[in-house]
Order: C-alpha cells, then structure tokens, then sequence
C-alpha cells in the first residue's frame, strides 16, 4: 500500500462521489485514510452537473443550471464557514458567468485543504494552448496523466461501485467486482463501454507500471479492483463482458477488393478525413464490415457519400457492440462456441477475435444487447466454477483422475524446448506454461510487462514461502529437442528450460507431499537485461517469501557466490592518413594494441571466497581499410569481479593511462548466496538474474547442467543429472521450510 512510501498517491473522485456535502464529507475521510503521506486530488464535477452543462449548451439557455448553483450553494453553506463561504459563493456568482470555467473553480474552493493539491479535472488543452476537454468521464485520464507525470505509487478512481464489475450493473443485477484485472483487460472493458473508467486512463499508468485501483467512495473499505502488469490468468473463463449501444455498422462491398491492394487503405483514409474513429472490423474477400459510434449524424453521412465511390455501402444503425474480456481467452479455445451457443436464437452481424489476446468483440441488434449481455453473464460468469470473484486461496482442485499424473521432466523439458523463446519472444512459451500449471491446479498470474513478454508466478493458493525461478529466455538461435540415450538436446537444455523443467517436477512431487507454500517464478529477458526480474522484485508476493531457489546450470552444486561484472569499452582514437606514410599519421589500432598488452598483464584482485579476477577482450572493432591509419578502435571488456568495482577500475585505468577513453557500460556487484549443510559446493563465474529478484527473500543457486553447454550449438543435459536435480530441489526446499535457522553462512544478500 502507498502509505508507507514517498510516492504521491493520486486519488480521483467522480460526480457521484462528490455529489452532496455528506459525500465531500465522506472524501475528506478517505483522503485521510486512504491518500498516503503525499495525497494528489482530482475532482471531477458534481454529479449530473457535465450533462446539465452540455443541455443548457444545447438548449441555448441556462437556466436549467440554476438548481445546480444552488447544489454548490447548500454544499458551502454546510462545510465552509466565514469569510471563505463566502469567498466561495463570490466565486460561484463570477462562475455563473464564465460557465466554461465553472466546473474547475467552484469544486477547487469547495474541496480545498491547503496542503493537498487538488485539481480540477477533464479539462485539458490543444497543441496551439487553447482550452479543451478530454471527454465525457475525462477526469479518470487527468488522474491517470497527473498520476504518471508525478511517478505516483498508486492512481485511485473513487466512484459509485465497488470496483469494475463484471458486467455493468445496470444491466446484470448479479454483476460481481473483479478483484484484479490487467492493463490490457481494463482497457478493452473501458474502450467497449465499462463506464466506470474512462478508456484512455490505462494507457499513462501502463506506460510508468503505476497499479490502478477502482474503489467505492460510499463503502471505501470493500476491496475493489486493482489494474496493474500482472494479470489472473483463468484459462477456460471469461472475466466480464462490456456493451455499447448507439453503434453503426457500416458494410462496404466492392469486387474491386478481389486481389487489389490499396483499397483498404483508401477505405480508412475516408475516416482518416472526417476524423471518425473505427471501433471494429472484420473483412471477407469482397466486403469489409466496420462500426462506428453515431455521433453527429453529419460526419457520418459525409463518410458514407465519400465511401460510395469505392463500392457499395450499407448503412446499419441501433446496433450495440459487445465485448467479452479475459486474458484467459486466447489459450482457450471452444470460447466461441460457448459464446454464440448462448445467444444462437440473436443475430450477430459482426465478429472480431484475436487481434486483441483478450478479448471476443461482435455487434448485435441494440434491442437485443440487454438480454443478450444478461444471458452471457449467466452461462459464462455465474455458473463458472473458477473466475473472478473467487477467493485468492481456492484450494487446489485436480482434474478427476489426474491424480497420478506425474510431471516427467525429461518429456516436459523436450516440450519446453521446442516452443521458440528467445530473448524478446517469450510469450508463447509463458502461455503455454500458464495453461500447463493451471491446468495442473496451480494459481497462476502473468506477469505483463514489458508489453507481449509475460513471465509468470504460480502458487497453490496459499502465498509462497519458498519459490523455485528461472527464466523463459534462451539465446538464439532456437533450435528443436533430441535425445539419446543420455541427453536431451537443444537450445535450453541446460540454461535454461531443463532446470524450468526440474523446478516444475520438484514443486509437483512437494505438492503431493503436502508442502503448499511452494511457488514457481518464471521471469523474461534473463539473458539480455534482467528486465522481467526486475518486473517480478515488485510483486506483492515477494515480500512474504523466504527463499528463492534460483535455477541456472551449477552442475548440481549450491552455489555459494556468484562473481560480479563490469562491462568496458576502451576507446582509442587516432589520426588518419596515407598508410604510405606511417610517421605522418597516429593509429588507433596500434594504440589500442599497445593498451590491451598492458590490461592483459594487470595483476587483477583475488579473494578468499570468490576466487580470481577475470578479464576477457570480447570485441575488438575499428579501422576502415587496410591502406588507411586507422582514425579509430574499440575493444569490448568483461570483467568478472570478486570484490567491489573500485580496485579494479583503479587497476584497469592505471594500465590504460590517457592512451585511450574508459566507458563503464554496466556494473553488477558479486553476490554471496546462502549456504546449506549437506550440499556441495561451489562459487559461479556467470551473473545470474538474483541480484534483481532481492524482494523474493534470501537467494540460493541451484541447478542441473553444465554452463559449459549452454548457449552452444550442441546445448544439452544429461537425463540423469535432471533427475537428480529434481531430488536436490525437493530435498533443499524440506530443508529450507523445515528448519529456517538452517541456513549458515551468509552474510544478508550481497557481497
Ligand atoms: P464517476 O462519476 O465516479 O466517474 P461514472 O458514472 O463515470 O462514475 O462510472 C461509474 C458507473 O459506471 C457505475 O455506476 C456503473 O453504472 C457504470 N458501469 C458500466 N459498466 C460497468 C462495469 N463493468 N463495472 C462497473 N461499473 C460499470
Ligand atoms: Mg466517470
């Protein structure tokens, strides 16, 4: 929770949530106990007041806002005394004639404490400056934008519900909340109709990882919905189900379309020119259907003459939109299915799936939407045994007749194996692992960032104490399994799916020992930059875990320190010229030659613990034609370190002197590891992805092959050392949960 941070906590409060002086009452109460040490207030209008601004804009007349002023009038006289009462009602009667900025002003005056900023919202400004608003429901994105421009630890949207719930409650009585839902999901809820966010209020907390929670200004305590990277992944279910009505379907036909490029191009270059946007389309040989919203009846009748000059046009009004979400639905297949096997007697005229993962979108009859949204929220979220809703510690339910079914981690390490991942293209396997493990009875949650690289965390239900992690990632380039007799070939064998296979089966074989605080962590980008690391240090479930069972190829050995590194670059420059004459010209390259020699001769530091200093000359890069003196040249250096980077630097620069420039590229300190009795030993060479998992509790490294075959052309394990890889798992995690004083040793987590 924000409160124990220096982060600002942004908190949104609708119209409804301010909509009398009892709710402004009930506001100061949750900015005190919910806005943290450095609260951020956005407000938006009085309820109902944005409708009666736009009527009396309409109506050409104002007077239909005069029981309005009088709202605002009732709630100063209840809550502001003196001379700042009346400083409020100047300042509504010199609103009354400025009605633009009514909205910003009277609220300000009205909710003000000093120290809490407060902000109006839903107004914003164009590019040229001048004032604009961002919408109906703008305020939830001045929220979110004000949220990310401070770096904020938390946006709140304070409204009239208990969070987004799984239909709109206006429609399905028995709409329940969803407790957590992902970016993505919230986005396409908001986009397709959930008016309880504003569709744009994603986006800006997405782009900073800022969690997003909906909660209820007049039940503050029910729990809501938090939106953030991480999403509950229920394969088979959906989460809610979104409508829209006041929709146009448009049908453009056109034989030109067969085998012609360029048509649809000039298609969306009509909407292009009358800046209307397009919600959903779905194309066949010869005819493209789309929807628009019906505003304005003028732009789109201009669309509709400029379209007939590419084919023929149908025009169907008082359609709806709807849009079923979850992130469960694309490793689901048979949704369809069961979607339009439940409303198979309502005409669908429309059908988008799969260009957004989690959602199913198509359009009906407006007439029909409500029955149809009722019945799909029967067959599809009341009667779904697990979903949204549920309690986070549902017991584990096991297919009938799986019981016996045990994981082998040679088999699952040849599946593994062959679904391609490279670094930057982990998410089919992280999806096929998400259904795996649900389907195995695991709780499982993706973790969504960065964006189309999920890794994820899978638990019993209970919140882990010990967690197995390793990394979805292999360097490329991917190639398929092989076996013999012995081993079980390619890429990540060994680094690292065989040991993601290993961890699976020992956290199987602990779960049917009856060990349930035993998680899986599977992180992206391992090999690259620690990215989906340093997502999965921020999860919630860190913090009341104790262990984290690293997996990288040790070979079978606890590895008790892993050395640091520290990436150079030497840069050296010279002057070009005729390589005829040498004397006349300075070249790099013989400098940097020169330098190298002396860093090759550096008596490097040694420790006890960590063992030698090394240094590796990886690149050397420069020159540009052998008749010319080199103008320049670069050597790439990787140093493997076993005591701080200080001395070493100190070392390096001395060697170097001013002959060439020094770059530090990137510094990971060396790491020392916890310890455990009645294992061997061992200290790695290798950085490993546990300096950035420091919230997972105390690091130890562990693991079946050797990194002397990873990232070759011949990448393999050996069978038997991933067996007995899964016995060291069990038996170092009964160790672990047993007796946590056991482990000796170590000295906190790092070095
Ligand atoms: P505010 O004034 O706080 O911005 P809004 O009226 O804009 O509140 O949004 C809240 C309303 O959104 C709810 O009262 C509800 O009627 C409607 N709504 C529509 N779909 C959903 C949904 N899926 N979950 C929650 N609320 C929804
Ligand atoms: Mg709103």
């Amino acid at each position: 929770m924000p409160a124990e941070t220096t982060q600002a906590t942004v908190l949104k409060f609708g119209g409804t949530s301010v909509e009398d002086a009892a709710a402004f009452e009930r506001v100061v109460g949750i900015v005190r106990s919910r806005g943290g040490p450095h609260p951020v207030l956005v407000v938006s209008a009085m309820s109902r007041v944005t409708d009666a601004l736009f009527q009396s804009v309409d109506d050409g007349a104002a007077h239909g806002l005069e029981p309005h002023f009088e709202r605002h009038r009732d709630v100063a006289r209840r809550l502001v005394r003196g001379d700042a009462a009346r400083g409020f009602l100047d300042e509504l009667e010199r609103a009354r004639e400025g009605v633009v900025q009514l909205v910003a002003r009277a609220r300000d005056d009205a909710g003000a404490r000093a120290e809490i900023p407060v902000l109006g919202g839903y107004i914003g400004a164009s590019r040229s400056g001048s004032t604009t608003t961002l919408g109906r429901g703008g305020s939830d994105y001045t929220a979110a934008l004000v949220g990310a421009a401070l770096g904020a630890g938390e946006i709140q949207i304070w409204t009239d519900v208990s969070g987004v719930l799984t239909a709109d409650p206006r429609v399905v009585r028995g709409a329940r909340t969803i407790p957590s839902l992902s970016y993505a999901e919230a986005a396409e809820l908001a986009y397709f109709g959930a008016k309880v966010l504003h569709p744009k209020t994603t986006q800006p907390a997405m782009d900073r990882g800022i969690p997003l929670r909906i909660c209820n200004s007049r039940a503050p305590d029910d729990p809501g919905t938090v939106v953030t990277g991480a999403a509950d992944v229920w394969p088979g279910t959906v989460k809610a189900i979104a409508h829209k009505t006041g929709i146009t379907v448009l049908q453009i036909s056109s034989a030109r379309m067969l085998g012609a490029y360029g048509f649809l191009r000039a298609l969306f270059e009509v909407f292009d020119r009358h800046a209307v946007p397009v919600d959903v389309v779905a194309t066949s040989e010869v005819s493209v259907s789309l929807t628009v919203e019906d505003g304005g009846g003028t732009g789109l009748s201009a669309v509709v003459a400029d379209l007939a000059a590419l084919g023929e046009v149908q025009v169907q009004r008082r359609r709806a939109v709807i849009c079923v979400v979850g992130e469960g639905l694309r490793t689901t297949p048979g949704i369809a299915a069961r979607v339009f096997e439940t409303i198979r007697d309502i005409n669908v005229s429309l059908i988008a799936q799969g260009a957004s993962r989690v959602n199913l979108t198509f359009v009906v009859d407006e007439e029909h939407v409500e029955g149809a949204v009722a019945r799909l929220h029967a067959a599809l979220l009341e009667r779904a045994e697990a979903g949204p809703g549920m309690p986070a510690s549902r017991p584990i339910r096991r297919a009938p007749g799986r019981e016996d079914e045990a994981v082998d981690p040679v088999e699952l390490a040849r599946r593994l194996i062959d679904i391609p991942s490279v670094s930057g293209e982990e998410e089919a396997m992280a999806r096929f692992l998400a259904s795996y493990l649900e389907r195995l009875g695991y709780r499982v949650e993706l973790l969504e960032a960065p964006a189309g690289r999920p890794g994820l965390v899978a638990t019993t239900g209970a919140p882990p104490r010990l967690v197995f992690s390793t990394h979805l990632d292999t360097v490329p380039p991917h190639f398929a399994s092989g076996e013999d007799d012995e081993y079980v070939y390619g890429r990540g064998a060994c680094d690292a799916k065989g040991i993601l296979a290993a961890q699976l089966t020992a956290a199987e074989r602990l779960r049917a020992e009856g060990y349930t605080e035993v998680g899986l962590l599977f992180v992206v980008d391992e090999e690259r930059g620690s990215v989906g690391a340093r997502v999965a240090n921020a999860h919630p479930l860190a913090r009341e875990c104790r262990w984290l069972i690293d997996g990288e190829p040790t070979e079978n050995k606890l590895a008790v320190g892993c050395k640091g590194s520290l990436r150079v670059a030497l840069r050296a420059e010279g002057t070009g010229g005729h390589s005829a004459y040498p004397e006349r010209g300075r070249s790099a390259i013989h400098t940097l030659l020169d330098v190298l020699a002396d860093v090759r001769d550096v008596a490097w530091p040694r420790d006890e613990y960590f063992g030698e200093t090394t240094c590796n000359i990886g690149v050397i890069t420069g020159g540009t034609s052998a008749n010319v003196i080199a103008p320049d040249a670069r050597a790439d250096l990787h140093i493997r370190l076993v005591t701080d980077q200080a001395p070493v630097r100190r070392l390096l620069e001395r060697a170097v002197g001013s002959r060439t420039g020094v770059e530090y590229l990137s510094f990971t300190p060396p790491v020392r590891l916890t310890a455990v009795p009645g294992f061997e030993q061992c200290v790695v060479g290798y950085t490993t992805d546990v300096p950035h998992l420091s919230n997972w509790g105390r690091p130890l490294l562990l693991g079946p092959g050797s990194i002397h075959d990873a990232h070759t052309a011949r990448e393999r394990i050996a069978k038997a050392e991933l067996e007995r890889g899964v016995e060291l798992y069990v038996r170092l995690a009964r160790t672990l949960l047993a007796e946590p004083a056991v482990a000796a040793g170590e000295k906190g987590r790092g070095a």
